[in-house]
């Protein structure tokens, strides 16, 4: 028997997941993983509707001529709005093109059934199949947009009825039906949402993995990579600068020699953490490669990025590395910077070379005797 408490905590579950699978950016990558899909479904749903030509033919030859150029407008709005998802799946213009070409589909079909002869009986079933292609016309949409939707779409038949349009329908039998496939679809549209939940958090957590260096915990050259770059695409349209700092520890190989790797591994892992108290939380701080962390400071100008770069060399060098389970004495640690940063107004700067630009730097602090914050020349102005 669950209690009180653990039906209240599955509810807060239920919550939880709910609101996962509304915010914007699962969204978006469900929009990703089901756009094409949402895409092909609605291309066939408009063939489903035209050949609706045969099924008119079935049930009133007679009557059938005379309706066929409904069905045409009818198949040409779905195959439409198939085109207008093609350019964004996920967009407003599809959004509202998955209300208003299902309701127009719906009452030119009631239309149709209405000049066929026993289109009221015969024809219903297909009235009622074109309502299962919906939500796989969605199905790049959130869950509670094809609720909605099709919530909508069951319900438009009895407010056109009640509007005095479609007086021939037999609302019995019609809400009968609809409603019955109802719960089965949203049943299928949970199972479909949680499956892609987990296939994302999946993959955003094989991404994380990926892109998280192992020993330290910070980003690696791969996230770097990434994100180094889209933070200088946003910089340079925004008209922002920003800057580039590379960390080299100073003598680290005789630390290693000395202590064992495993002090030496201790050591880029404090290190690593102090860069980050020194850092903004827009700043993106990694592990360049052994005992190499490169930051970058979007929005940081010349001065910003040097009054960093000199608060993270102090924070080190004042604090010597101790080991708590070992006897050994407090390792002084210090660790030479070079600077590099763009100026508004700069043309295309690519990560690559900024970075370079910061090595170089680093190069020309340690030759001055390490333990110290080198500018790259290009930031070094006359005056
Ligand atoms: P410099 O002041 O000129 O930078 O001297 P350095 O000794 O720091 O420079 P060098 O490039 O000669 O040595 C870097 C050392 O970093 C060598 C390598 O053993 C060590 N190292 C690289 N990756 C790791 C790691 O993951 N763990 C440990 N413990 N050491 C590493
Ligand atoms: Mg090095
Ligand atoms: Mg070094």
């Amino acid at each position: 028997m669950m209690t009180a408490a653990q039906w209240a905590g599955r509810a807060r579950g239920l919550a939880d997941w709910l609101r996962a699978i509304h915010t914007p950016g699962y969204l978006a990558a469900k929009g990703d993983y089901l756009g094409p899909f949402s895409v092909l479904a609605t291309f066939i749903a408009g063939l489903f509707v035209l050949s609706n030509v045969v099924w008119d033919h079935a049930i009133d030859p007679g009557n059938a001529g005379g309706v066929v150029w409904i069905r045409l407008t009818e198949a040409l709005s779905v195959l439409l709005l198939a085109l207008v998802m093609r350019r964004n799946p996920v967009g407003r213009v599809t959004r509202l093109g998955l209300f208003l070409v299902p309701a127009f589909v719906q009452i030119t079909f009631i239309e149709i059934l209405r000049q066929l002869d026993g289109g009221a009986s015969y024809g219903i079933g297909a009235f009622l199949y074109f309502f299962i292609f919906v939500p796989f016309m969605a199905q790049a949409q959130s869950l509670r947009f094809n609720v909605v939707l099709m919530g909508f779409i069951a319900l438009l038949p009895n407010l056109l009825v009640a509007m005095g349009f479609a007086q021939h329908l037999d609302l019995g039998i019609y809400n009968a039906y609809v409603w019955m496939v109802y719960g089965p679809i949203v049943l299928i549209l949970t199972l479909i949402e949680y499956l892609v939940f987990q296939a994302d958090r999946e993959r955003n957590s094989l991404q994380r993995d990926a892109e998280t260096d192992p020993l330290t915990g910070i980003s690696n050259r791969r996230h770097l990579k990434r994100l180094g770059n889209e933070l200088l695409e946003q910089a340079r349209r925004g008209g922002k600068p920003i800057g580039a700092l590379f960390i080299d520890v100073d003598h680290f190989k005789p630390i290693n020699d000395r202590h064992g790797h495993g002090l030496g591994d201790q050591v880029l892992r404090a290190i690593a953490t102090r860069i980050e108290q020194c850092t903004r939380l827009e700043d993106l701080t990694a592990r360049f490669g052994g005992e190499e962390f490169v930051v970058l400071l979007p929005g940081a100008d010349h001065a910003t990025t040097l009054a960093a770069a000199e608060r993270i060399r102090r924070h080190i060098a004042e604090r010597p590395f101790s080991d708590r389970d070992s006897e050994t004495s407090a390792i002084p640690i210090t660790v030479s910077i070079g600077v590099a940063c763009t100026a508004p107004g700069d043309g295309p700067v690519t990560l690559d070379g900024l970075v370079q630009q910061a090595d170089q730097a680093t190069y020309t602090a340690k030759r001055k005797g390490r333990n110290r914050v080198e500018p790259h020349p290009s930031l070094v102005r006359p005056g």
